[in-house]
C-alpha cells in the first residue's frame, strides 16, 4: 500500500480525544468508539487504505481500554469500514456494501420459506439492471462481460468455481447499469441465493448433472443472450434473456436436488 494513502500524521484523530458525552466514571463503550471513528472517516473523507492509529494510540486518544478499542475495530470491520491486516494494523475500507450480503443471508437463514421472495427480487433487480445496462454500457463493460462468460464456461465441473463465475458474470452486467445501490443489492441477493441453492452440492462435494464439463456449451447458450442484448442494445431481448435464464435455472435446480 502506498505511503501517501496513510493519514498524514495523527492530528486528524485528535478530534476524538477524551470520553466526550459520557457521564463521569462511566467506561466508554465499544459502540461509541466505533461510532466516533465512523463519523471521522465520513467527515474527514479518509481515503481507502488510510491507516488508523494503533490500538494503543486509539486507546490513549479516546480514554478507552485496549479491549474496548479492539471491539470497536471489530464492529467497524463487520460494517465494511475498516480492514484489519494481521501484524500491520487497521486501515480504512469504504465498502459498507459488504455487510449487505451478511444481512440478506441472515434474513434467509432465519426464514428459509422466504426464498421464493428472494428469487423474485433477484429477477426484478436483474431485469431493471440489464435494462439500464442496455442504455448505458460502454464497450469496456461489454468486454468485461465477454471475459466473465468465458470464465463461466470454463468453470463447468466445479460447483465452487461455478458459484463465483456465475456471480461475476451477472454482477458485471448489472454493474453496467451505473447504479451502485442497485448493483450492490443485486450482488448481495445473488450471492446469498446461489450459496443457498447449491448448499447440498457444496456440502457433498458433488456437481449437478447439468454442471458437468460436457455442459459448458449449454451454460454458455443460457447466458450469452443476456450479454448479446447488452451489446446490441436490445431491451426486449434483454428482458426475455433474463427471464429465460431465471426459469431454466429454477427448473434445473428443482429437478436435480441431490
Ligand atoms: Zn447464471
Amino acid at each position: 500500500m502506498a505511503r501517501s494513502k496513510q493519514t498524514d500524521g495523527a492530528e486528524v484523530w485528535q478530534v476524538m480525544r477524551g470520553p466526550a458525552g459520557r457521564r463521569d466514571g462511566e467506561p466508554v463503550a465499544a459502540q461509541e468508539i466505533a461510532g466516533r471513528v465512523e463519523q471521522l472517516i465520513v467527515s474527514a473523507g479518509l481515503p481507502e487504505g488510510a491507516r488508523l492509529p494503533s490500538e494503543r494510540d486509539l486507546a490513549l486518544i479516546t480514554a478507552a481500554s485496549r479491549p474496548t478499542v479492539s471491539q470497536a475495530i471489530r464492529i467497524l470491520v463487520v460494517k465494511g469500514l475498516v480492514e484489519s491486516r494481521r501484524g500491520s494494523g487497521a486501515y480504512v475500507r469504504r465498502k459498507p456494501e459488504t455487510s449487505l450480503a451478511a444481512t440478506v443471508s441472515l434474513m434467509l437463514s432465519l426464514n428459509t420459506e422466504s426464498v421464493a421472495h428472494l428469487v423474485d427480487l433477484r429477477l426484478w433487480l436483474e431485469t431493471d439492471g440489464i435494462t439500464q445496462a442496455i442504455a448505458r454500457s460502454t464497450p469496456a463493460e461489454v468486454a468485461a462481460g465477454e471475459a466473465a462468460l468465458r470464465e463461466l464456461a470454463a468453470s463447468a465441473g466445479s460447483t465452487s468455481a461455478w458459484i463465483s463465475a456465475d456471480t461475476q458474470f451477472h454482477a458485471t452486467l448489472v454493474r453496467a447499469s451505473r447504479n451502485p445501490y442497485l448493483a450492490s443489492i443485486y450482488e448481495s441477493v445473488h450471492e446469498t441465493l446461489i450459496n443457498y441453492e447449491y448448499r447440498d452440492w457444496i456440502a457433498s462435494g458433488t456437481v449437478p448433472d447439468w454442471l458437468r464439463p460436457s455442459e459448458a456449451a449449454f451454460l454458455t447458450a443460457l447466458h450469452e443472450p443476456i450479454l448479446a442484448a447488452v451489446r446490441d442494445r436490445d431491451e426486449q431481448a434483454g428482458r426475455l434473456a433474463v427471464l429465460r435464464h431465471h426459469q431454466e435455472m429454477a427448473q434445473h435446480l428443482a429437478a436435480s436436488r441431490p
